[in-house]
């Protein structure tokens, strides 16, 4: 097998057995984010950079220095909501274009320790608005897939990359659904940590609350070798979430007899799909030829996650983007009166369509007057949907049910309708809103237009700090099944 289409595990072991250089797998994967920058995936790449970095990661792997982790040598691309110190942090806005960080997030800076070798900084949507990746102000991605689909969004560029095998791992962030819905719109595996256990350092804000950095790979176990570097505490985050390190391999091997999925069946409603409905029942039922027990549940309230959070991350973005007003970074209007208008036309210029229309709308439910009638009844609602959940795990293990409602759609599909756009995040929003981790691993294919294939995903969702478990269940899946090995063609 060609190494760019190696799982990161195959990966390490290559570099620790000297098959392949940290060096010759940076300019295999330059070279192919080169060769396929019609994906749009990458909003910035410096080889001089990654090669220098890939360079220090073999010497450190020729000293087999005590440092040296499974993840040395091993490239991986962060979407451009993470801050880094050596390249670029746009956020994908035309407000921070060519902005560059004094620091870097605390996910990069881990996984930078850890040896990993950054390959560069990924197209997204705006400030991570949206679910197809067409609000970004640097255009639109490509879905490897089908050239005619949305990579699906807002880590659109993580997704796209990891499909491709520009990356082998992508680093991503999920609001409402940005990771789970991308890796289900291009068949990959994409993970999304509990809230808080990850650091939110030096990832550009949108709704703090909600904001949580996780992960696009080809499998669960990938993502678990590099969430033991990734994830834990850091005190620079004020709602980090203060417990000791976990091995998130560790339920690998895990068997799922007497496993009990629970399956919400407000999940399984009209709005759902057939053919995506088709391939998940299937994917269900290979569990239960595993072993694991089906169990009926109900998250009633579940079907509010997408109104409580159109009032709640709003809200919450209004006041976070209120940093960007032409003083401290980014754009500055060439031409204004005083120092209101210059804020006034540098905001106006800077910020796309998504980002003022949700400062508006956060603005409006955060007035007084309205702040008890839509914010205050959103965060009301939004913890009976948590306790949904908390009562849900007293008699299952794990949650499983769709991704989305679709298979990956067109561009232009959706984008005059906001409200359609944002029915995508339906199956996902609810989980952000509770906090709880949650993934999506491919589980088949649609119907489709006949252009190309478009992959279907299963969702797993998980108790608080239970991830370790779910991506258990997910590779107990990925041993007996391949979707997650199959790969688009020309890739
Ligand atoms: N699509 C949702 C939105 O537009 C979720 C985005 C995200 O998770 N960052 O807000």
């Amino acid at each position: 097998m060609e190494f760019a289409h190696c799982s990161l595990a195959a990966l390490s072991r290559a570099l620790s057995e000297k098959k392949v250089s940290a060096v010759e797998l940076a300019q295999m994967h330059l070279a192919r984010i080169e060769s396929h920058r019609n994906l749009n995936a990458f909003l910035d790449v410096r080889p001089e950079v990654t090669l220098a970095q890939a360079a220090a990661a073999d010497a450190r792997l020729a000293r087999h220095d005590a440092d040296c982790t499974p993840l040395t040598g091993v490239p991986i691309a962060h979407k451009d909501i993470f801050v880094t110190k050596d390249f670029c942090s746009t956020a994908a806005s035309k407000i921070l274009r060519g902005y560059k960080s004094p620091f870097d997030a605390t996910v990069v800076d881990n996984l930078q320790r850890a040896g990993m070798v950054t390959l560069g900084k990924l197209n997204c949507d705006e400030f991570a608005m949206g679910s197809s990746n067409e609000n970004s102000a640097y255009g639109n991605v490509l879905n490897p897939w089908d050239l005619g689909a949305v990579p699906g969004g807002s880590s659109g560029g993580s997704s796209a990359a990891v499909a491709a095998c520009l990356s082998p791992v992508a680093t991503a962030t999920d609001t409402g659904g940005s990771i789970r819905e991308p890796a289900a719109f291009t068949g990959v595996t994409g993970t999304k940590p509990t809230y808080g256990r990850p650091s939110r350092w030096g990832m550009i804000a949108f709704a703090s609350s909600l904001d949580t950095a996780g992960l696009l790979t080809r499998s669960a176990e990938d993502a678990g070798l590099v969430f033991n570097h990734m994830l834990g505490f850091d005190p620079k985050d004020s709602t980090s979430a203060n417990r000791p390190p976990e091995d998130y391999t560790r339920n690998l091997g895990m068997d799922v007899r007497g496993l009990k999925i629970g399956v919400p069946r407000e999940f399984f409603g009209k709005l759902l799909q057939p053919d995506v409905e088709a391939a998940v029942r299937e994917a269900l039922a290979e569990y239960q030829r595993l072993g694991a027990v089906l169990i009926d549940i109900s998250l009633p309230n579940a079907e509010l996650g997408i109104p409580v959070y159109y009032v709640v991350a709003p809200a919450e973005a209004s006041s976070n983007l209120s940093r960007f007003d032409g003083v401290r970074y980014g754009h500055r209007a060439a031409q204004y009166g005083d120092l209101t208008d210059m804020i006034k036309k540098s905001r106006s210029e800077g910020f796309g369509a998504e980002p003022k229309r949700r400062i508006l709308v956060g603005t409006y439910v955060l007035s007084h007057g309205y702040y008890d009638a839509y914010y205050i009844k959103a965060q009301k609602v939004r913890r009976i949907i948590a306790e949904e959940f908390t009562q849900a795990f007293s008699r299952c293990d794990v949650i499983a049910g769709p991704v989305t409602m679709s298979v990956a759609f067109g561009f232009g599909e959706k984008a005059a309708d906001p409200v359609a756009m944002y029915m995508a995040d339906y199956y996902t929003v609810p989980g952000s809103l509770a906090g709880i981790p949650s993934m999506s691993i491919p589980c088949g294919f649609g119907a489709g237009p006949v252009n190309g294939k478009r992959p279907v995903g299963l969702q797993l969702i998980a108790n608080y700090f239970d991830e370790a478990r779910m991506l258990g269940v997910a590779h107990a899946y990925q041993r007996a099944t391949d979707w997650h090995l199959r790969r688009p063609a020309g890739y």
